[in-house]
């Protein structure tokens, strides 16, 4: 059969190439973001109650509506905005999917898309799948923050969306007031699009206000706003995230939705309409996991890496010009191979390979975990 590609250029992704490399030579994983350690047993005593309850049969298309309601709930507490659970929010199998998704129901071939580098690997092969053209433009090295006149310089006539994502992955950056602003003066009377990618919300740190799009109404009548409950609560696994925007662009939304997914896996859903009302259990997250960061950073000094600073996410990180001049994809094999400790260079996510020489690091693990880690970087030399 012949078949040609819609993606040509993509391969297999670096968090599936890394954690395959760990597991073959039995590496400590700090690639992949994912936490080692358990979910909340009350979540997964929910979702076996509501599987016991019969719960078992198709949600509404556009998710069931408890979870949306709960949803809308902790928009008005934590941001003050008045969300419509009925027309404005949209339940997803992850948050990946709700950002592709967004991008489907908005993009025609040959309109432009702007997406800051380092960048979510899904990004751009979610653009360019849809006949669409990727416009990078760098956060600025090394505190990865963004540069609003080249923003400037990169919109055109065909711009039709620019992805933001704070915090960021894989930099562990954060945009602040001043973002907003420019995000503001860039978008004002134009018909850009936002693509807000917000998984991260409850991982900041340092008691950041999340500058989430959900706070500005001028922003928010143009945003795709991208959740995931994955890392909300510690189950990446689940793959069930929400999609939150105005009704006209949540309509478009649910077109592309509805032949795609449908709708998503009902017991986790009935489950999270009640857990949802535990503010504590997000509202606890940002501490827990900044506990990590520290953690892991204070251990690291008995290395050879240098750490930048991480705000927000799973992840921080680090480059290795004490150890080694090589490119950050050859360390980060041999490091999985030598030391037995598993990251992810920076370089997958620009599409021009730009190389820092800087590793990524999840530091969202149990303390056994880092602290083995980090014995094994400190031999390395
Ligand atoms: N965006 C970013 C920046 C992420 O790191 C992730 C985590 N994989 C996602 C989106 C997607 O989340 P999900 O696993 O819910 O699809
Ligand atoms: N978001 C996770 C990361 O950045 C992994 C997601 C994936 O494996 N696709 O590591």
């Amino acid at each position: 059969m012949q078949l040609q590609s819609k993606l040509p250029n993509v391969g297999t992704t670096i968090f599936t190439v890394m954690s395959a490399l760990a597991n073959e030579y039995k590496a400590v994983n700090l690639g992949q973001g994912f936490p080692d350690f358990p979910m909340s047993h009350e979540l997964t005593g929910l979702v076996n109650e509501a599987m016991q309850n019969n719960f078992n049969q198709y949600a509404p298309m556009p998710g069931w509506m408890p979870l949306r309601e709960a949803i809308a709930e902790k928009a008005e507490f934590l941001y003050a905005a008045n969300i419509n659970p009925d027309t404005e929010i949209t339940i997803t199998p992850g948050g990946t999917y709700a950002i592709y998704s967004s991008l489907t129901a908005i993009l025609q071939p040959g309109d432009e898309v702007i997406v800051f580098e380092p960048a979510y690997d899904s990004y751009i092969p979610n653009i360019e799948i849809n006949g669409a053209k990727a416009v990078t433009v760098d956060l600025v090295y090394p505190g990865y923050h963004i540069d609003w006149q080249a923003v400037k310089k990169a919109v055109t006539a065909k711009t039709k969306a620019i992805i933001i994502n704070s915090p960021h992955n894989p930099t562990g950056s954060v945009i602040s007031e001043n973002d907003i602003q420019e995000l503001r003066k860039i978008t004002e009377g134009t018909n850009i699009f936002i693509i807000s990618d917000e998984v991260y919300e409850h991982l900041i740190f340092d008691h950041i206000p999340h500058q989430s799009m959900l706070r500005y109404p001028d922003l928010l009548q143009r945003s795709f706003v991208c959740f995931s409950f994955g890392k909300t609560y510690n189950c990446t696994g689940w793959k069930l995230g929400y999609c939150i925007a105005p009704a006209a662009l949540t309509k478009e939304f649910r077109k592309v939705h509805q032949y795609n997914c449908f709708s998503c896996f009902t017991p986790s859903q009935v489950a999270l309409a009640t857990f949802l009302k535990n503010k504590d259990a997000y509202l606890s997250l940002s501490s827990f996991i900044q506990e990590k960061r520290d953690y892991f950073k204070q251990l690291m000094q008995s290395t050879k890496f240098s750490l930048k600073d991480s705000y927000g996410s799973y992840f921080i990180c680090g480059t290795y010009e004490r150890i080694s001049e090589e490119g950050d994809k050859a360390f980060a094999i041999r490091l999985t191979k030598e030391a037995g400790v598993a990251t992810i260079p920076v370089s997958a996510f620009y599409q021009n390979g730009k190389d820092d020489k800087v590793l990524r690091f999840c530091f969202s693990k149990n303390k056994e975990t880092l602290e083995a880690a980090v014995e094994k970087l400190a031999l390395f030399k």
